[in-house]
């Protein structure tokens, strides 16, 4: 039997790939800036295996220049450029990848930042363009061509004049429609925002020609306008630098420069790893909860980067719930991107570096807590909460990973306590953890419950949070011992009941049930208190203050 190759529909294929792999117009600059990033990562390598070659970095750029009048957007680059057969073969076949092929024939391994690989890229260009002209000359070359393209109906491919090596890529913005404004890709400020939102960090300068302002000579209120040459991307990215050559600002300036906050950050974690998966992240924990914290609008994540290139805004899958409100960027070589470089199609590489981080959290608050317990408990004021609801809505290893992190106001000590805290303090002959939970730490101080056990000397907890109790059921047990609400029937406390003083007001205290009739199940006579007349207790898990939370929710 012979077996046939599959023949494919280009035009519609090519249809396909303009049409529904992208959902962002504005990507068109990302893929071409790549492209053209790519180009001189292969001089660059050249150089490197060739003595005879030097690599002298000004000479290698990346130049994005509009001309509004005749609509059209240019993107230059000083890379190693196309011959006519290379312009024939990746521009001319779909899905066909110099750039993988480069990578595979020069066996170049990690480390190696080259971004293509899919052979698509190029063809987003159509989403913002008419026709697109390629003039490229091609590094040892003497000849150059220029390759023009109007979508679907084909290529032409011709020789042309260039100086020098390297490829410009020539598009005709279309026209605005009722719905698209396309004129945006003309526009001097809006191309810096694309190019700073996806290519901060190709490594190359991406630079432009930038309309300034400045006061005419010796004139005090006449402007005269200027061009000045800027480079627009800033190349090095800051958590690819060495941590030692960083200082505080530096970090607290990327963190007012990407908007995670108006506050300063309380800490940042700056995390470089080199093995089953590699990556490089800074992330920060805020000092203050944002505004928008607890609505829906809230989208936890992190800025998920692939060698410098955005690849997403706000990934989930990197955080937690819990650790929702850590802010910051990851980068990875080891992602394995979809067609369209917007998603991810195979997880365990992500999966592997959320671990990574959700260990690294941890450890950097534990260490916080050690050693800086100010500023802990600063942090704690802002986020405590989410941790508890972290323990609350538990269903794998959440309160493992928690139980360490929770504080809570102590009776004894005035102040936040934690449960390793509470428990090394416990005599031997406490039985419980001992909470009492109500409105305020005020409140919970005039409670009539919490009179025996702190007469026994023993610590309470102030449970003031709607999840507190909520929580600590959860858990059951922190390192062996089980939580206990004074208001609870048994305290595991020893006391005689008087049998004599139930027996003697036992027509009293029918009396009283009657009149109380379905509000209280049973009225006895306590020894539990001292100063007060009368309290309140519970029998079985469900305590008066979580009733009264349960009774508030909506049904
Ligand atoms: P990918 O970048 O995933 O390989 P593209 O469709 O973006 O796919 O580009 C196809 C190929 O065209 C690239 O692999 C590369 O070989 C070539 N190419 C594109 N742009 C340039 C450029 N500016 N300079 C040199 N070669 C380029
Ligand atoms: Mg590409």
């Amino acid at each position: 039997m012979e077996t046939k190759q599959f023949k494919a529909e280009s035009k519609r294929l090519l249809d396909i790939v303009i049409n529904s792999v992208y959902t962002h117009r504005e990507i068109f600059l990302r893929e071409l800036i790549s492209n053209a990033s790519d180009a001189i990562d292969k001089i660059y390598y050249k150089t490197l295996v060739d003595d005879s070659l030097t690599f002298e970095k000004d000479n290698y750029y990346i130049k994005v220049i509009p001309d509004k009048e005749n609509r059209v957007l240019k993107i230059c680059d000083t890379g190693i450029g196309m011959t006519k057969e290379e312009l024939d073969e990746n521009l001319g076949v779909i899905a066909k990848s110099g750039s993988l092929q480069f990578k595979k024939e020069n066996e170049l391994k990690d480390g190696y930042d080259i971004i293509g690989q899919f052979g698509v890229g190029f063809y987003s260009t159509f989403l913002v363009a008419d026709k697109v002209t390629v003039i490229s000359k091609a590094f040892g070359s003497d000849e150059a061509y220029k390759w023009e393209s109007e979508g679907v109906d084909g290529y032409t491919i011709e020789p042309c004049e260039k100086d020098s090596v390297g490829t410009e890529i020539i598009l005709k913005i279309k026209e605005n429609t009722e719905d698209e404004n396309f004129d945006q890709y003309l526009d001097e400020y809006r191309l810096k925002a694309i190019i700073k939102k996806y290519s901060d960090f190709i490594r190359y300068p991406i630079k432009m020609d930038i309309t300034q302002r400045r006061l005419k000579d010796g004139s005090e209120n006449e402007y005269e306008e200027y061009i000045e040459e800027q480079i627009i991307n800033s190349m090095v990215p800051i958590w690819r630098k060495n941590k030692n050559e960083l200082k505080k600002e530096d970090y607290d300036n990327f963190y007012f420069e990407k908007h995670y906050g108006f506050d300063k950050p309380i800490k940042h974690i700056h995390i470089s790893v080199d093995g089953a998966v590699s990556y490089n992240a800074i992330l920060f924990i805020p000092e203050k909860i944002p505004f928008d914290f607890y609505t829906k609008e809230y989208e936890k994540g992190l800025e998920l980067y692939s060698n410098g290139v955005l690849i997403m805004n706000k990934c989930a899958d990197l955080l937690p719930d819990y650790f929702g409100f850590v802010k910051g960027i990851v980068d990875s070589e080891d992602l394995s991107l979809n067609i369209s470089r917007e998603i991810l199609q195979h997880d365990r590489q992500l999966k592997l570096i959320a671990k990574n981080i959700k260990t690294k959290i941890k450890s950097e608050l534990e260490k916080m807590l050690k050693n800086e317990r100010d500023k802990y408990e600063k942090f704690y004021e802002s986020f405590g909460r989410q941790l508890k609801y972290g323990v609350y809505s538990d269903f794998g290893s959440n309160k493992d990973v928690l139980k360490d992190l929770l504080m809570f106001y102590s009776s004894k000590e005035k102040k936040m306590v934690t449960l390793a805290e509470y428990v090394s303090r416990m005599p031997k002959e406490q039985k419980y953890i001992y909470y009492a939970a109500g409105e305020s730490n005020e409140r919970i101080e005039k409670m009539p419950q919490t009179e025996l056990v702190l007469d026994k000397g023993y610590e309470i907890l102030y449970f003031t949070d709607d999840v507190d109790e909520f929580a600590i059921k959860m858990m059951m047990t922190y390192e062996g011992k089980e939580f206990k609400s004074v208001s609870s029937s048994d305290l595991g406390i020893e006391i005689g009941e008087n049998e004599n003083d139930e027996k003697d007001n036992k027509e009293l205290f029918e009396s009283m049930k009657d009149i109380l009739s379905d509000k209280v199940k049973d009225v006895r006579a306590s020894k539990r208190l001292k100063h007060h007349p009368v309290c309140l207790s519970n029998e079985g898990e469900i305590t008066i203050e979580m009733e009264k939370i349960l009774n508030a929710m909506p049904n």
